[in-house]
């Protein structure tokens, strides 16, 4: 499957390319690591594209799914079943390469002990205030511990003894031998291996020891036989403890870690322990909620697996950390909705229109074109009555300047139907208008009004007989400022309170009350709206979401 048109340049492509060409590798072998410890969001999508779009690229190339599980104080399995179907919902499969790291708890094992027989490894039994006071800084140099320099046998009985479960948690940790005063601060002697008695969701109570992420990693890797490592720039100073690690256990292959950017957006926290923390504190409906970064939240906001794809290749692969506009990510949502969604008509803030020259049992069929961009898509019927619901701005008692929609005496096309001239309206005792009279022009469906009558617009509009009640959920941005990471008091002092509006009785089209969950389309002249994957039911509760509107209307209201 190619998911992608344009052939691909960066630097990472760059260097397996000449890794193939100079007879390093046969073929480039990527993986996806993600820890099952939340749900993917859309920079784990930017690092799914990449290593899953070159094993698409490169032929006999492949890209493993492999979950980082090695702390389970924090996985779950309703994160590893999420993370598997937003990535085939992406467009993307691990084949049969899918690997857990907890399966290799045995040979992370080996290469501890491996390590330790080296004089390369010991058990620390210092609290870990002591080991912090140690570390030194940038400027000073680490110290040694006490127990650095114990024999391998001691180190071996420890080492087995946290194994065993007879050390307490906190009381001991293997450590790497490697250098105190290293200017690298994860060169100074790093923590391999740490006690935790902990239910691990696939090893259950089998083990009350687990290895550190920089530990395990490039042992994944190996075992797997990956052959390039393609991870975030925060990870560039971890390599050489990375390469130490590959150096000194017995790994059955060299994988090499690559270091990119990582993608950071406008208006949105990307860090899974934030996700997490507004799903807990119920800022959002949960970890879908289509306010939400994550794949699955977009999803159900409405927007496409091409149209993320498409951003993603947008965006490419650089060695620069940046701030990424939302607004491309919103512009690739709708180019792609633009070019695959099909029309539809629905009012979300209804006026009624009286159209008094109409019989009282008018039911005129109209045909409107599903895609005015697409005629080809065909036409589909709508029905025309006395009565109709249009959108309450598309009425003004004293139109501005370049106003060409509806207002007394003024003439417009009801989408599709016939031109209609208004001649009255009504209002309440506040003074709000609550209907529209006018009368029609007769001949002029699909044809000018006579000589002398201007009708400069064509608005939406509903049938009142055949319209039916839905729920609209219009979403804005979650945060009220570019960067809410830097939010002097914090990130949930900048939620957008006003991220939500929803509309209860929009009135729409019939033929939008019975499509299936997840149907996408533009609501004519309003945005492109998305059935609710969970709320939605045909025929019964149409629940709509909007996915993106038109145009960029925030842009506006900032200025
Ligand atoms: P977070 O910092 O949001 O908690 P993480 O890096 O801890 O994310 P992992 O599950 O470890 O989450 O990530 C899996 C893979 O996705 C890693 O290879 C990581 O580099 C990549 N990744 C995570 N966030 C981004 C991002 N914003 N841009 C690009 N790649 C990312
Ligand atoms: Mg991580």
């Amino acid at each position: 499957m190619s998911t992608q048109p344009a052939e691909r340049r960066d630097f990472i492509r760059d260097m397996i390319t000449s890794d193939l060409a100079s007879g390093k590798h046969q073929a480039p072998i990527t993986r996806f690591p993600p820890e099952p410890n939340g749900y993917l969001h859309i920079g784990h999508a930017k690092s799914i594209c990449l290593n899953f779009g070159i094993a698409q690229e490169f032929a006999g190339a492949r890209c493993h799914l492999r979950f980082d599980d090695t702390n389970p104080s924090k996985e779950d399995q309703e994160y590893v079943n999420s993370i598997q179907e937003d990535i085939h919902w992406l467009g993307f499969d691990w084949k049969d390469k899918l690997f857990f790291a907890s399966n290799m708890f045995d040979f992370f094992y080996e290469c501890a002990v491996a390590l330790i027989q080296k004089g390369l490894a010991y058990v620390d039994e210092q609290t870990v205030e002591e080991i912090r006071l140690q570390r030194g800084n940038v400027n000073t140099p680490g110290q040694a511990s006490p127990y650095r320099d114990r024999s391998i046998e001691e180190n071996m009985a420890r080492f087995e003894a946290m194994k065993n479960g007879e050390i307490p948690e906190g009381q001991a940790i293997l450590r790497a031998k490697i250098d105190m005063s290293s200017s690298n601060m994860n060169m100074r002697d790093p923590v391999l291996y740490r006690i935790m008695f902990a239910e691990h969701h696939n090893t259950g109570n089998k083990w009350c020891i687990y290895p550190m992420y920089d530990f395990a990693h490039p042992l994944e890797d190996a075992y797997e036989h990956i052959t390039h490592s393609l991870c975030t720039l925060e990870f560039e100073n971890h390599r050489p403890l990375y390469d130490w690690v590959i150096e000194n256990c017995p790994v059955p292959s060299r994988p090499r870690q690559t270091e990119f950017a990582r993608l950071n957006l406008t208006y949105t926290v990307m860090s899974k322990r934030k996700l997490l923390q507004l799903v807990q504190e119920e800022r959002v409906s949960g970890w879908d909620d289509p306010r939400m970064p994550t794949v699955s939240g977009m999803r159900r906001r409405g927007y496409t697996p091409a149209a993320i794809r498409n951003f993603c290749h947008t965006i490419g692969i650089t060695k620069m950390n940046a701030l990424t506009d939302v607004a491309l990510l919103e512009y690739s949502v709708r180019e792609d909705l633009n070019a695959h969604a099909p029309r539809r008509m629905a009012v979300l803030n209804p006026l009624k229109v009286v159209i008094t020259t109409l019989p009282d049992d008018t039911e005129e069929p109209i045909e409107v074109l599903n895609n005015p961009e697409k005629p080809e898509e065909g036409n589909r019927t709508v029905l025309l009555t006395k009565e109709v619901w249009i959108e309450r701005d598309d009425f003004m008692l004293d139109p501005p300047k370049k106003y060409y929609r509806l207002a007394p005496g003024r003439t417009v096309r009801l989408r599709g139907g016939y031109c209609i001239t208004c001649t009255d309206y009504k209002t309440d005792a506040e003074g709000n208008i609550t209907e529209v009279i006018c009368e029609h022009i007769p001949g002029t469906i699909g044809a000018n009004p006579p000589e002398g009558i201007q009708c400069r617009a064509a608005i939406h509009w509903v049938s009142t007989k055949h319209a039916v009640d839905a729920e609209i959920r219009i979403y804005d941005r979650l945060f009220t400022t570019e960067n809410p990471d830097a939010a002097e008091d914090g990130f949930l002092s900048v939620l957008n309170p006003d991220s939500l509006s929803i509309i209860s009785q929009a009135k729409i089209e019939p033929a939008l009350a019975t499509v299936e969950p997840e149907f996408h389309c533009q609501f004519e002249r309003l945005g492109y709206f998305v059935a609710d994957r969970r709320d939605h039911v045909a025929g019964t509760r149409p629940v709509f979401n909007r996915t993106v509107a038109l145009k960029d209307s925030w842009a506006k209201k900032q200025k």
